[in-house]
């Protein structure tokens, strides 16, 4: 397995200071039979393998570092009604009526978690509110357009803020106008995971850590290759996000020309008083502007202020990125001036040339999640339901979002990043010139 710049950064979460005791999952050794494995330990495998569980498979999970070790263990923890893309893509690919169907999928993923962190009574400090921010008058205009079309032609329930009150919601002198949705939030991300793990394992499900599936030999039985063991199913869902072709190459090769690493980057400052929390954001919403490139950010329950933003799209832990992230804070909230950053860690998002989600089949029995393009904490739960839908004979849903056309990204392995790292210049300088 490669070693990527990203596990150096990845020490430094706060998310892994402040994560809850958890069980010590073994690592497969030996020979399993199950009806479904997953591979994939975040958000989306675990999601599956609790509605597989719900629905009364035997489901074996194989998670090739640990639980939430990948994108769900260090995300801005925002959860955000919708897809990373605009409807029209989904109007234009499907139609308007099964775009609808869409979108009420995404309230039905906020829901879900609500549910799950019910049902499972995981501590995860989950926060109702989100905030939509624009930065200057131009952008407000885009996204005040943008929130009375999804209004009128979605029933959107948010409320549009105008620059006369944008105060109210957010002591920041970067920001013009914006909306809240009461049903977004946020969470503390790992520990949501690690929840969603002690859940599944509630259900039966097996948890095995350290357990990379190296080799899928395909048939009506399924055969997966770990280091140490083999797993036989009837079914396999390749949860795997963009990791999965960099553990294993050979898995799923065209899976992985469908979606390229994005790096994105989150600083934790030290605790503020409550008092000044109150003050920067007095309803505790998670914030987002609307950016091309954004800037995403939250306080944690012990209030310190959790503040995303930066990407990369060479791979490349940008240089001098603790100090130039706080830069950036300190812009949106120049009260912020003097706090400490205590932490900084990133990850990857698995972006598609669309933005819109990836899902569907590689074989009648082996699925597959993928392409949540930053846009995945929600979302996530979404698919693994679908999934669970499909592999037990409703897969309609599923086959609504697989018909989503998706593209590869041009050039090999390496020429792409280059050539999105040109095309992503040109969005940096749209934002700046916006
Ligand atoms: C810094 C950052 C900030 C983000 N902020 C937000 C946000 O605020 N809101 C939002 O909605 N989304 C956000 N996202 C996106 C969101 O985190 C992801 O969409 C979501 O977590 C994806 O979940 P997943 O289960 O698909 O993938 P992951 O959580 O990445 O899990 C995949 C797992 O599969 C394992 N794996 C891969 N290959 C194999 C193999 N061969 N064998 C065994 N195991 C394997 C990996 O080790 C990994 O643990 C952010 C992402 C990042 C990185």
């Amino acid at each position: 397995m490669s070693a990527t710049t990203e596990l150096k950064l990845t020490q430094n979460s706060y998310y892994a200071a402040s994560a809850n005791e958890q069980p010590d999952y073994p690592a497969l050794n030996g020979d399993v039979e199950a009806d479904v494995c997953v591979v994939g330990g975040g958000f989306a495998g675990l999601s599956a393998a609790i509605e597989l569980a719900d629905r009364g498979y035997k489901v074996v999970v194989l998670e090739a570092r640990h639980i939430g070790w990948g994108a769900s263990g260090r995300n801005g923890g925002q959860l955000i009604a919708g897809l990373a893309c605009e409807q029209d893509v989904i109007e234009n690919a499907l139609g308007l009526d099964a775009a609808k169907q869409v979108w009420g999928m995404t309230l039905e993923a906020l829901d879900l978690v609500r549910a799950r962190v019910k049902r499972f009574a995981i501590q995860c400090d989950l926060t109702d509110g989100f905030l939509g921010v624009a930065v200057n008058e131009n952008k407000a205009a885009k996204l005040h357009q943008w929130l009375d079309g999804m209004v009128q032609r979605y029933q959107y329930d948010a409320q549009w803020i105008p620059p006369k009150d944008i105060g109210q919601w957010i002591a920041s002198p970067r920001y013009h106008s914006g909306y809240f949705d009461k049903s977004g939030g946020h969470l503390h991300p790992l520990n949501y995971c690690l929840g969603l793990a002690k859940g599944a394992a509630s259900l039966g499900v097996r948890i095995f850590q350290h357990s990379a599936v190296m080799a899928m030999q395909q048939g009506e039985t399924v055969t997966l290759h770990s280091e140490a063991g083999l797993v036989k199913a009837r079914f396999v869902v390749l949860a795997g996000n963009m990791y999965l072709p960099e553990v294993s190459p050979k898995l799923a090769p065209l899976l992985a020309k469908r979606i390229m690493p994005v790096g994105t980057y989150i600083i934790g400052t030290e605790p503020i008083t409550p008092t000044l929390a109150a003050k920067l954001i007095p309803n505790n919403s998670a914030v987002c502007d609307t950016n091309f490139i954004l800037d995403y950010f939250r306080f944690s329950a012990d209030k310190r202020m959790i503040y995303g933003g930066r990407v990369s799209y060479s791979a490349l832990t940008p240089p001098n990125l603790t100090a130039s992230m706080q830069a950036r804070m300190v812009e949106t909230f120049p009260q912020l001036k003097n706090t400490k950053v205590e932490y900084t860690w990133g990850g990857f998002v698995d972006i598609t040339m669309n933005r819109a989600p990836d899902f569907g089949r590689v074989a009648p029995n082996v699925y597959y999640l993928q392409g949540f393009s930053g846009h995945g904490v929600a979302l996530t739960g979404l698919a693994g339901k679908l999934v669970a839908e499909a592999i037990s004979g409703q897969a309609e849903r599923l086959d609504l979002m697989a018909k989503i056309p998706h593209h590869n990204f041009p050039g090999g392995k390496l020429l792409r990043t280059p050539a999105l790292v040109l095309g992503m210049a040109w969005y940096t300088l749209r934002d700046a010139l916006a």
